[in-house]
């Protein structure tokens, strides 16, 4: 399946706006109407790949600004958001939206807690492998919810777990393994 039909579409569009909590562009957020239908992007701007991991809503504004993005930010972006999807950390976000429908303006969006939140978090497993090779996994969770809570008040074991998990998942650089019975980080061996 490379181009889908119209129908496909409609159904597509109403599963991502389901998912990731309004039907608006994904990137800037600015809502979709009929009047400004929404592009179905895909994240890693593979146009066979349709599976649902790999497609998010964006106006056409914002499509064309990734397909022209010198400094990487929309595919860093989309990037991200592919590997949420694939380890489903969406369901926060979707919390976080009902949550921004009242106090939008307090709160950060979502993408700016992700990404600060994962940077975090990857920071911390770098540095620490880095310089004593691994870090126990427990430490490494429970470091992370504390630096992610002071650096951008946000971030619950559940959401540092996941980053993890999708840190250590296969395509990684970083792997869990078991030594004297305890869950540990290394680096990934080739
Ligand atoms: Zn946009």
């Amino acid at each position: 399946m490379t181009q889908l039909s119209q129908k496909q579409k409609i159904q597509i569009a109403e599963q991502l706006t389901e998912r990731d909590g309004g039907y608006r562009c994904f990137y800037c957020k600015t809502p979709c109407s009929m009047k400004r239908r929404p592009i179905i992007e895909h994240l890693n701007d593979k146009r066979s790949d349709n599976r649902l991991d790999n497609l998010v809503l964006s106006c056409q504004s914002c499509n064309i600004k990734k397909a022209a993005d010198e400094d990487c930010v929309y595919s860093d972006i989309a990037f991200l958001k592919r590997e949420q999807n694939e380890n489903q950390i969406y369901v926060r976000e979707k919390i976080l939206n009902r949550l921004t429908k009242s106090t939008k303006k307090e709160i950060p969006t979502e993408i700016d807690i992700n990404t600060n939140n994962y940077k975090v978090v990857l920071d911390f497993i770098e540095s620490r492998v880095e310089s004593f090779d691994s870090v126990e996994y427990k430490d490494a969770l429970n470091s992370c919810v504390y630096l992610c809570k002071s650096k951008t008040s946000h971030g619950s074991q559940q959401c540092v777990r996941n980053y993890i998990q999708a840190m250590t998942s296969s395509v990684s650089p970083y792997e869990i393994i078991k030594r004297d019975n305890k869950k540990i980080i290394v680096k990934r061996a080739r």
